[in-house]
């Protein structure tokens, strides 16, 4: 099959204006007439049931959680982007779109990412109608901060919970709907098959996770937005429900599924502290506005810390290394996701890690304490203030600026990061690939669309911090509510889609069927046995460093293991009630399989990207040598000049990255 994109023609900046004046439309006593379900009430399902359900279309939402407050979203803590340039510091729609496609090292869809800087924008003015409580300057104003890999603040933020707020917002636009009977919401709902009528993506087939009754759901168009999918390496900073089903079964029922093996990892988590662990935990990348990461510089000192005989906060400047910004001086702490996680993954595989496992690097706030400590005593004209009272002064605008994060971090080390710096270690966090989609949204099944992180489009090989909220955000408030019209437009005169056909009879067999087979075969291991085996192949032979050999071995065990659960998995309870280890088994039943595509993907990609590199590209003095892969979408919409080689030649020549240039298709 051939993809089509169906990017319009024509000069980026107006792609999307002409689009949309060209786009068929449904009048607002048609909509009445047409029914759109949609899997995921996140930021990216929420925003676009809300407004399917203000513009006149009747929506079915589903969840699995007990509410759509719950999805995932709630978990997003630094902010959300927007080129409202209200810092007057250079930044722009081009600047946003610009940065977000060089920060997915050029692997994303350009068009995708323009019309995503375009509407960044209504975003903010939207969330802020709907009550959102961003940060406030000191004169009202909204405040902005600055995330990594770029050079200008356009961060909204609201304290260290973002995704809370933003989702609150969504929340009640849905609840306005649900009132007025436009969506009817289906929360501890799982959708476990998609229905395919004539070609078309028509309906869903779910469980109801409280009952297990098994329902069948029609409509004239699905929407898939499920989510991302790194709990694939069990150990994660997603919520511990996230999963790929959705995505993994509307991919098995015809819908291309893209770059899967583009995973990001977040340079600034919690340390891994030992075996049992089911969960990672992110500190925001916003700590790094104000963080700075260092090692010790000398072997004795990294021994002695490990050991307990030396603590961080004796070492002298001079014993740091602060070695972001001796590397990247232009971007210093703030360089993107990718280049951070991958900086202290080689400073640890050298042998100066920090912790008992040699796995940790410091981020370390005392300039900042000082800094913001002798500004506030001049404010407040205090005079000679000791050092005490300037870090006590700098500590109270942390606090106000991340206090919960420290807390967080508090809870879970047993350590005051106030006193001592933080340890991080890079972590899996955001899944770029998902379900492909043309410039619709539309996956390769007409009728099924796909939004938010559970598709592929917007990020290429590493998203940039505050652009996962923009991008749910973008397709459900702005973007799908366009797109789908065109779709369904023709679609007026159909009428309400039967449930009653063989299709959906033999969905809904097959969904029956495998929750039979888990609820009666009586295996000896559990669920979670066969997860953090996988996570476990998932995390040491395709994750931050990759080889052709380990990816190979990879593929073997994934599939011997995928065997091993379809006859020694164990599922205890029944099928009628709340059975989460039952919902469980379905979820990682997909992730085996999504495991094993997900290897074939990184092996047949020779390249290092993102935050992966591959070993084969290891020169003799152990740098690694990226190969970049330049998509100029034409020398007009970059101005005629290679802006990246000319911006990062520090970076291209530090990690030895030779650069190819590939045209445009
Ligand atoms: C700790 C953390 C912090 C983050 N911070 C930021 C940040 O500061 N800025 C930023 O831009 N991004 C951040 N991100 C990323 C961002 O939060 C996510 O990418 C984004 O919220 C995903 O939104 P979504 O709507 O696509 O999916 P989700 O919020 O994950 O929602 C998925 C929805 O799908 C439903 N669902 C899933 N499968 C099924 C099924 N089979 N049947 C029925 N329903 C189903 C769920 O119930 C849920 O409602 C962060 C991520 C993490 C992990």
């Amino acid at each position: 099959m051939a993809l089509d994109s169906k990017v319009p023609k024509g000069p980026i900046k107006d792609k999307w204006t002409d689009y949309k004046n060209q786009i068929n439309l449904v009048n607002p006593a048609n909509k009445r007439n047409i029914d759109v379900i949609v899997v995921g009430t996140g930021l990216a399902g929420g925003s676009a049931s809300a407004t399917l359900a203000e513009l006149g279309y009747n929506v079915k939402a589903f969840a699995y959680q007990d509410s759509p407050r719950r999805a995932h979203s709630i978990a997003a803590q630094g902010g959300i982007n927007a080129a409202k340039n209200y810092q007057g510091d250079g930044d722009s729609t081009y600047r946003l779109f610009y940065d977000t496609v060089k920060g997915g090292d050029y692997r994303s869809r350009e068009s995708n990412v323009y019309r995503l800087a375009e509407v960044s924008a209504n975003i903010i003015d939207q969330c802020v109608a709907q009550g959102v409580p961003f940060a406030r300057d000191y004169g009202g104003l909204l405040d902005n901060r600055s995330f990594g890999g770029v050079l200008v603040s356009r961060t909204f933020y609201a304290k260290g919970q973002t995704g809370q707020q933003l989702l609150l917002g969504a929340y009640s636009a849905m609840n306005r709907q649900i009132a007025r009977g436009k969506i009817e919401m289906f929360n501890r709902h799982e959708m476990l098959d998609v229905v395919i009528v004539g070609g078309k993506a028509r309906g869903i087939i779910a469980r109801n996770l409280v009952t297990g009754e098994i329902e069948r759901h029609s409509a004239h168009a699905v929407v898939i937005a499920s989510g991302g999918y790194g709990n694939v390496y069990f150990l994660s900073t997603n919520a511990m429900g996230s999963n790929v089903t959705a995505g993994w079964k509307v991919h098995k029922k015809g819908a291309y599924f893209a770059n899967p093996c583009y995973t990001q990892i977040h340079p600034t988590c919690i340390p891994r502290s030992g075996d049992y662990q089911s969960k990672l935990t992110l500190m925001s990348e916003s700590l790094r506005n104000d963080g700075r990461i260092w090692v010790p510089k000398h072997m004795e000192d990294v021994l002695a810390i490990r050991e307990g005989k030396k603590k961080p906060t004796e070492l002298t400047e001079e014993q740091r290394d602060y070695y972001l910004e001796r590397r990247y001086p232009a971007f210093g702490n703030l360089v993107p996701r990718d280049v951070a996680s991958r900086a202290a993954k080689e400073r640890s595989d050298a042998g100066y890690g920090v912790n008992a496992t040699g796995e940790a690097v410091y981020l370390d706030f005392a300039a900042s304490f000082e800094r913001y400590g002798k500004e506030q005593a001049k404010i407040h004209n205090i005079q000679n203030p000791s050092e005490a009272k300037i870090k006590a002064l700098g500590q109270e605008i942390v606090k106000a600026k991340y206090g919960n994060l420290f807390q967080m971090y508090e809870k879970i080390v047993d350590e005051n990061p106030y006193e001592t710096p933080m340890m991080i270690y890079p972590a899996v966090h955001y899944t770029m690939g998902g379900v492909w989609v043309d410039y619709n949204l539309m996956t390769t099944i007409p009728g099924c669309y796909a939004i938010g992180e559970a598709n592929f489009s917007d990020h290429g090989a590493n998203r940039l911090g505050a652009s996962a909220l923009m991008q749910g955000l973008a397709d459900g408030y702005f973007v799908l509510p366009y797109t789908i019209g065109d779709y369904l437009a023709d679609d007026i005169r159909t009428g309400t889609i039967s449930t009653e056909s063989p299709e959906f009879e033999a969905a809904e067999k097959e969904v029956t069927e495998r929750i039979e087979f888990f609820i009666n075969n009586e295996g000896t291991h559990s669920v979670d046995y066969y997860h953090k085996k996988l996570g476990k192949i998932m995390w040491d032979k395709c994750g931050m460093s990759r080889n052709a050999e380990g990816l190979e071995t990879a593929i073997e065990e994934i599939s011997a293991l995928r065997k091993d659960f379809w006859q020694n998995v164990n599922v205890p309870g029944t099928s009628t009630e709340y059975n989460e280890q039952l919902a469980k088994a379905g979820r990682v039943a997909d992730f085996l399989e999504l495991g094993e595509l997900f290897a074939k993907d990184a092996l047949v990609r020779e390249e290092s990207a993102g935050g992966h590199f591959r070993e084969e590209h290891q020169t003799e003095d152990g740098e690694a040598k990226r190969i970049k892969e330049f998509q100029f979408v034409s020398a007009w919409e970059y101005k005629g000049e290679p802006k990246d080689a000319v911006l990062h030649k520090e970076e291209l020549a530090y990690e030895n990255i030779e650069v190819k240039e590939r045209s445009y298709k």
